[in-house]
């Protein structure tokens, strides 16, 4: 059962989450503008560079999901709908909240998703 308690621990978790997601974001954001200002200053490493680029995008867009996908549960929690299957409607467990609070499956409905 998803008692209020419950929720409150869930969503502190994912307050939590939320400005850890933010801090990495924006240190992303400032490696990337390092390694924009070090593109053209030595030509060499014009190769590493363009592939660091790649790889601070690539981490960034991840970031930027997983963002989406927290704000997304902390809004469900703010309109109570939160820890409904989106599929079958059924409560998703809280032990699976508890390792995923953003979870929008429950367990076997994830199962048959990633089939
Ligand atoms: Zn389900």
């Amino acid at each position: 059962m998803l008692t209020p308690e419950r929720i409150e621990r869930l969503q502190s978790a994912l307050l939590e989450q939320q400005s850890q997601l933010q801090q990495q974001l924006d240190r992303l954001i400032s490696a990337a503008q390092e390694a924009n200002v070090g593109l053209g200053n030595h030509m060499a490493d014009d190769a590493t560079a363009a592939f660091d680029q790649a790889s601070i995008i690539s981490l960034r867009r991840g970031h930027e999901l997983s963002l989406e996908q927290v704000e997304a549960a902390l809004h469900r929690i703010a309109v109570g709908a939160y820890g409904r299957c989106e599929r079958c409607r059924e409560e998703i467990d809280f032990a699976r909240l508890k390792a995923v609070p953003y979870a929008t499956l429950c367990l076997p409905c994830q199962r048959q998703a990633e089939l």
